[in-house]
């Protein structure tokens, strides 16, 4: 069930999206070669707490950290661990928090020293596709014509859209309907209203868009081992378009 939020509900949903935005530029410093993904998580959780939230992701049927850490060819869902950074890795870092029972969710792709050519082409096209979906998001408009937007953008740029991992609605649960694809027909699905709040996120690979989960039975990886790359805002539907819930 799709809901529509009240303005109090939009309120909490900004002040947990703040968090989110706000845990992602406190760990931009600390992104360098030679940390270990999980001293990543301990500074994320401890900075979430300090704002008098919660990490979402912790505890989510089982997810057993603050931050999804998915370095290179790893899409989603990757576990923090005691491995460290290398210069020329891609690190996708995904946050949620929970402030006073509302969600916010955002992923950002960021690169570890200097990055081959390709992997810098792939996080710049992949941080445009987001907006380029945004950019849909208007009263009126459908579910649709997000994924539409994104596909195509991505198809111009011979990139890979995975296709089994969805944005969605963002509330009291940091999942919530209606699942917002990164693939589709424009002018189908549920029509966006104002005070709907969903988590656009595309996931892009510059390879293949198979992918396979790894034996923890989380970590989504690319098929044939080509880099991907996440970037996920979440955003409510206004009167004439969409605001920005986890940026500045
Ligand atoms: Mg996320
Ligand atoms: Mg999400």
């Amino acid at each position: 069930m799709i809901t529509l939020k009240s303005k109090r509900e939009i309120e909490l949903l900004t002040v947990a999206g703040n968090i989110v935005y706000k845990t992602h530029k406190y760990l931009l410093p600390y992104i360098k070669e030679g940390i270990k993904t999980n001293e990543l998580d301990k500074l994320a959780e401890d900075f979430i707490r300090s704002q008098g939230a919660t990490p979402s992701f912790k505890g989510y049927n089982g997810f057993p950290t603050a931050l999804c850490i998915s370095i290179n060819s790893e899409v989603v869902h990757g576990f923090p661990s005691n491995r460290k950074l290398k210069n020329g890795d891609i690190i996708s870092i995904d946050i949620g928090a929970c402030y006073k029972g509302y969600h916010g969710d955002s992923a950002w792709t960021y690169a570890v020293g200097e990055i081959s050519e390709e992997k810098k082409y792939l996080l710049e096209h992949t941080e445009k596709s987001l907006f380029i979906g945004l950019e849909q998001v208007k009263p009126g408009n459908r579910i649709g014509d997000i994924g539409a937007a994104i596909e195509a953008y991505a198809k111009e740029h011979k990139l890979g859209v995975v296709r089994e991992l969805c944005g969605h609605g963002v509330g009291v649960n940091v999942h919530e309907d209606p699942e917002v694809p990164n693939y589709g027909m424009k002018n189908t699905g549920s029509r966006l209203k104002e005070g709907m709040v969903i988590a656009v996120e595309p996931m892009l690979t510059l390879g293949s868009p198979r992918i396979f989960v790894h034996d923890n039975n989380w970590t989504v990886d690319t098929e044939d081992g080509r880099p991907s790359a996440h970037f996920e805002h979440t955003v409510v539907v206004t009167a004439d378009g969409y605001k920005i819930l986890t940026g500045e």
